[in-house]
């Protein structure tokens, strides 16, 4: 591998060195149709996902309350923006483009972050099997019974490498069934994240190194213990799956809302990419339901881009952020990952449409801009995602991208997701201190 050719020849890797924002497109895009067949998760596995979380509803709904409304399944609002796009165009004097919408995953019940959907994933998928191989539980029980559990499952413990967010939607939910919870925390984690999970029992351990340190002694101490299970966010294709269940449920909201997908109606979504599981996970399911219709781009800080490089250069996770002189220190807190997801990369290498870079200065001005607008609050990875709706403006290479894929016209009556992945649980003070940061 040689820094300085890809530096070189590829213009996206050379911004992102110069740390300049970027866009990154990405050719090895292919009709969904030409690679389906070929991918080692198949859509049946997405499908048997979506039946596991329905038959863990009425447990959900028993031991989370708050899940009472959706019937014990874990969902977040589809809620368009109007105000906020109105306000935007008129400032930025951009055409209007389409209908711009927020994917409300910063209000997740249980986690209030997307965490909920592949983190909480599979530690169900965890205690169904160790449930079923232990004779309590059969596939046509009502799954309220496992509440009754709680003795059973606290002779057994569960282990995560976490930023934050992971560890929370882990450590509360394993915490809710039983479990014995020990958390491993990165140095970016957010203090308010460890005391509440220390408040609901959970054991957290702190790292003085990046995620990959904290990820490699979770696993270390998870494997000297067979009754320890540990949730691998690198390699795991459960939580992938947990994430792909999303898509399914938002062709269903869509539905609800009258909105149109397809030849004449694109659909553009913007994912914040830290390890990629979860964005990847995402695009993965939205493939599946809206084939070449959908439009995939990922987000990343501009110091820590690490699933643009490892795609880009087709290194994958043989490399990090740091070989390319960055210091994969972000205010992102939930996308400082410095090294991608070898599964999700493999995935998205033919299904991504693009990844595209951000300051972090400007996170805090699209929370500011999102609150003042439309009176919502998410955390600050997550306003990431706006970027991606900017760049369909004034971006050249998404310019070209349009043109490339015949949607220059259609991209007038396309609608944007902007998909929040944070924020709910972020307590009031620090939402404060947040809408009072200005970077720059
Ligand atoms: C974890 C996280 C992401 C990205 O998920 P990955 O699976 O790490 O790519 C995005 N936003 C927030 C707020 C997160 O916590």
């Amino acid at each position: 591998m040689n820094i300085t050719e890809y530096q070189n020849n590829i213009p996206a890797v050379r911004d992102v060195i110069d740390l300049r924002e970027t866009l990154w497109i990405n050719g090895q895009l292919r009709p969904f149709g030409t690679i389906q067949d070929s991918l080692r998760i198949k859509e049946d596995d997405i499908i048997a996902a979506a039946e596991r979380l329905k038959r863990f509803a009425p447990f959900i709904k028993k031991s989370f309350p708050e899940t009472q409304d959706e019937g014990g399944l874990i969902e977040s609002p589809l809620k368009k923006l109007e105000k906020l796009q109105k306000e935007w165009n008129e400032k930025t004097g951009g055409d209007p483009q389409g209908h711009l919408y927020l994917k409300m995953d910063s209000h997740l019940a249980i986690a209030g972050s997307v965490k909920a959907r592949g983190g909480i994933y599979e530690i169900l998928k965890h205690t169904e099997e160790l449930a079923i191989a232990n004779h309590l539980l059969e596939e046509t029980d009502n799954y309220e019974k496992l509440a009754d559990f709680r003795d059973f499952f606290s002779q057994y413990t569960i282990q995560a490498g976490s930023t934050g967010n992971l560890g929370l939607s882990i450590g509360i939910i394993s915490a809710g069934i039983g479990y014995h919870v020990i958390i491993h925390m990165s140095a970016e984690a957010k203090q308010w994240k460890k005391d509440l999970l220390r408040s609901k029992g959970v054991m957290v351990r702190e790292y003085e190194g990046d995620y990959e340190a904290a990820v490699a002694a979770g696993r270390k101490l998870s494997d000297s213990d067979s009754m320890s299970y540990f949730v691998d966010d690198e390699h795991s294709e459960d939580l992938f799956l947990g994430y792909a269940v999303a898509a399914g449920r938002l062709k269903k909201q869509l539905k609800e809302q009258q909105i149109t997908v397809d030849k004449e109606h694109p659909l553009f979504v913007y994912l914040p990419c830290g390890v990629g599981g979860a964005p990847g996970g995402i695009t993965f399911g939205l493939k599946h339901e809206f084939g070449d219709f959908v439009h995939c781009f990922f987000a990343e800080p501009v110091q820590c881009p690490c699933m643009l490089l490892g795609m880009a250069t087709g290194e994958g996770d043989k490399v990090c952020v740091q070989d390319f002189g960055l210091t994969g220190i972000t205010h992102a807190d939930g996308l400082a990952v410095g090294r991608p997801s070898p599964l999700a990369g493999n995935l998205m290498k033919n299904m991504v449409s693009g990844i595209f870079t951000v300051e972090d200065h400007k996170l805090y001005e699209y929370m500011r801009m999102l609150k003042n607008a439309e009176n919502i609050i998410i955390e600050p990875s997550a306003c990431a995602a706006f970027e991606g709706y900017r760049s369909i403006n004034e971006s050249p290479e998404m310019v070209r991208y349009l043109k490339e894929h015949n949607l220059e016209k259609a991209a007038e009556r396309a609608n944007h997701i902007i998909w929040a992945t944070g924020g709910k649980l972020v307590p009031e003070k620090i939402v404060d201190m947040y809408l009072q940061t200005e970077l720059k």
